[in-house]
């Protein structure tokens, strides 16, 4: 496996593979890497001839208040695990090389980015949309796989590709769990024994809302009534959004109808949790 560390090593890289006709498939992340970050390596890994996976902690997508210095950075571990998942290119570039100074265009997709997570995280969205348009710069792929798991990141990834005129195939990937159910996240670390345990009920409510929109002349408010008694009982939770929404559009759902998908956001202690499940309506 090949340690990149330059924005101009990788456009060389990706530019000789291209030459031979090699497919390229492309991971971004911000390492701390856990079986759902595998899980999106090993798709790419079935379906292109390359994988390039990116690790940078970017720093334009955290608020001043948030957890980018404590943010996790187990390199070693990370590389392991590339390393034993035949991962092609580790791009690790320094912040100072994606953002020299100067640095001053950004990306902003209109409406998505203000919405939801947005609203509680002003500018994390511009700073997602313009480091992953920089890394598809850097890394030209022809796919790019993203987690469901954060759900509004994938929706906003993929209108930017679509308007953009990227080219590039963006891959939605199913969100791995704990057994328990609790989504596997970089900084499940930062969660207390107590914590831990009481975090499952934040996607059994989710669960519990999903059921909900199966009952005959179920609206989406008692599919959020009946996520928000289940999540409201996790003790010292802050939820700071619970939305049934459509799924394309991000709006809230008026009815149950179409493509729905039930998202959330809570606070436990320090630290801030995200999830999201589809919602199958009964019609
Ligand atoms: P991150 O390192 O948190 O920026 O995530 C990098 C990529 O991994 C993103 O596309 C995430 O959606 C995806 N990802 C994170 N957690 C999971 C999970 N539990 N299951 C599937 N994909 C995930």
């Amino acid at each position: 496996m090949k340690l990149i560390r330059t924005p101009d090593e990788m456009q060389e890289m990706s530019a000789q593979w291209r030459k031979k006709g090699d497919s390229i498939g492309f991971v971004p992340t911000m390492g701390a890497l856990h079986e759902g970050h595998r899980s999106l390596i090993q798709r790419a890994r079935r379906e292109n001839r390359k994988v390039v996976v990116s690790i940078f902690v970017n720093p334009l997508q955290f608020g001043p208040a948030e957890d980018f210095t404590r943010y996790p950075r187990p390199f070693y571990q990370d590389r392991r695990m590339c390393d034993a998942s035949f991962v092609d290119a580790l791009y690790r570039p320094d912040p100072e090389r994606v953002y020299p100074d100067g640095f001053a265009t950004t990306v902003e997709v209109g409406g998505l980015s203000s919405l939801l997570d947005g609203e509680f995280r002003p500018g994390h969205f511009k700073g997602v949309a313009t480091v992953v348009l920089k890394l598809f710069q850097q890394v030209r792929p022809d796919r790019a796989y993203f987690g469901e798991k954060d759900f509004q990141q994938l929706t906003i990834i993929r209108r930017m590709t679509r308007d953009l005129d990227l080219g590039i195939d963006v891959v939605p990937c199913p969100t791995v769990r704990e057994r328990d159910g609790l989504a596997l996240s970089s900084r499940n670390v930062y969660l207390s024994p107590q914590e831990r345990s009481a975090a499952p009920k934040f996607h059994q409510g989710l669960d519990a809302g999903a059921a909900e929109a199966k009952k005959s002349r179920a609206k989406p408010k008692d599919v959020l009534a009946a996520a928000r008694k289940v999540v409201a009982r996790i003790p010292g939770v802050s939820i700071d959004y619970l939305r049934l929404v459509d799924a394309d559009s991000l709006a809230d759902a008026e009815r149950l109808r179409g493509r729905l998908r039930l998202l959330g956001a809570i606070r436990l202690g320090r630290t801030r949790l995200i999830d999201n499940i589809p919602v199958i309506c009964k019609d």
